[in-house]
């Protein structure tokens, strides 16, 4: 078998969520709200599978959607593009990060990768035979510096790989991060793939800043961005690709032997979704930053010091400054005696060099908030 994949353990999510199953626990893991999701969405979705066409949708997705994405993302960040050649509608995010690597890294070619990473990334970017140099961030800032990336980036990059919002710090980076980084991928002739999912997910009145946005990007950043995340309804998995439509010509390439299309109903309900008033986002953004606001205080009160987050559904625990070496066993103690689940950010640093942190998710409804508290308050 493929080693890239063969030797690879299940997904922590996976792992978690399990765990959480078998030991009755409150589940903090795995990023899903507790909530059902916006019902005029789901109404929406249903009605188009019962009336409407379920047969495969063109494979760029439904104009409608592509339309409704070239309107959001203009309305809410400036951008450009052209619904009939630079949006494609993909099966989440995750189907596009794949095809976006697939179509751009050609064996041997360098891909800049920052940690904490998303667990998929680097799988991905090694079975399509990329050579990963990655940028270790640290707590508690996790800021890109000027040095580190002169370090990776050569004439043999070919790709670097964004997360900002980042999962699972929480950290939003802005226009100077995103200058700096902008400067190297011109510098340097490198395509910037961004995945921006958590783009809406913002809190305290900051704005997320799309790399495409910046001079010189608009023609080598392929932004990725998720329904999952921006209408709290993560199993529906409907993604969206925008490039430059020299770019977006190979990225479907890769999509149409991937997937194909998506669903035609969840389409129709995105499409729904992405054209509503401000105030839906605006409020979206209140309630997570709400429950953020009592977890961070429930945890202080019972004394895990918590890091700032800026975005995203997660929050930080420093169990490092509690004199826990290991964060991989403080989750595995806390789901199994505690009722906790938990993810060990130490998951999201292929090096393994970061132990200190846990990750908790925070999208869940106040009575879970403060059961997760009361057990938490046990475990220290
Ligand atoms: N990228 C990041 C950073 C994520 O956090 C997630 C999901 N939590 C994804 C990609 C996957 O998104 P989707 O469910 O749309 O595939
Ligand atoms: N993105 C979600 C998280 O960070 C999980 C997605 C998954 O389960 N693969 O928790």
């Amino acid at each position: 078998a493929n080693p890239v994949f063969a030797d690879l353990p299940t997904t922590v999510f996976e792992t978690m969520s399990a765990l959480a199953r078998a030991h009755g626990a409150v589940n903090l893991g795995q990023g899903f709200p507790d909530d059902p999701g916006p019902a005029d969405l789901r109404e929406i979705g249903a009605r188009a599978l019962v009336t409407g066409d379920n047969q495969y949708p063109p494979m760029m997705g439904l104009p409608a959607l592509r339309q409704a994405v070239a309107a959001h993302y203009a309305r809410h960040q400036g951008l450009d593009l052209d619904p009939a050649t630079e949006v494609m509608v993909t099966s989440g995010a995750t189907e596009a990060l794949a095809g976006a690597l697939l179509a751009l890294v050609q064996p041997g070619d360098e891909v800049v990768l920052f940690a904490p990473m998303y667990d998929a990334y680097l799988p991905l970017v090694r079975r399509a035979g990329g050579v990963p140099r990655i940028v270790n961030l640290r707590p508690p800032g996790f800021r890109l510096d000027e040095d580190a990336l002169a370090a990776v980036f050569s004439a043999r990059t070919r790709v670097v790989l964004l997360n900002n919002p980042l999962n699972p710090s929480a950290t939003l980076f802005g226009r100077d991060d995103l200058e700096m980084l902008a400067g190297f991928c011109r510098r340097h002739d490198v395509t910037a793939v961004c995945d921006e999912v958590w783009e809406h997910v913002v809190f305290d009145g900051a704005a997320h800043v799309p790399l495409m946005g910046l001079p010189g990007m608009r023609e080598r950043t392929v932004k990725i961005g998720s329904a999952g995340k921006i209408f709290s309804l993560t199993g529906w998995k409907v993604g969206f690709v925008m490039a430059d439509a020299a770019l977006m010509r190979v990225l479907a390439k890769a999509h149409q032997f991937l997937t194909f299309t998506t669903p035609p109903n969840l389409q129709v309900a995105v499409a729904h979704g992405l054209a509503k008033e401000d105030a839906t986002f605006q409020a979206m953004r209140a309630g997570y930053a709400r429950s953020r606001d009592r977890l961070a205080a429930g945890l202080a009160a019972i004394g895990y010091p918590v890091l700032p987050a800026g975005a995203t559904w997660f929050l930080n625990v420093d169990i490092g400054a509690l004199g826990h070496a290991d964060d991989v066993v403080f989750c595995e103690d806390l789901v199994r005696r505690h009722g906790v689940a938990a993810i060990p950010v130490s998951a999201f640093y292929p090096d393994g060099s970061v132990r200190s942190l846990v990750r908790l998710c925070f999208a869940k409804s106040d009575a879970t908030l403060d059961r997760a508290l009361e057990r938490m308050a046990g475990a220290l």
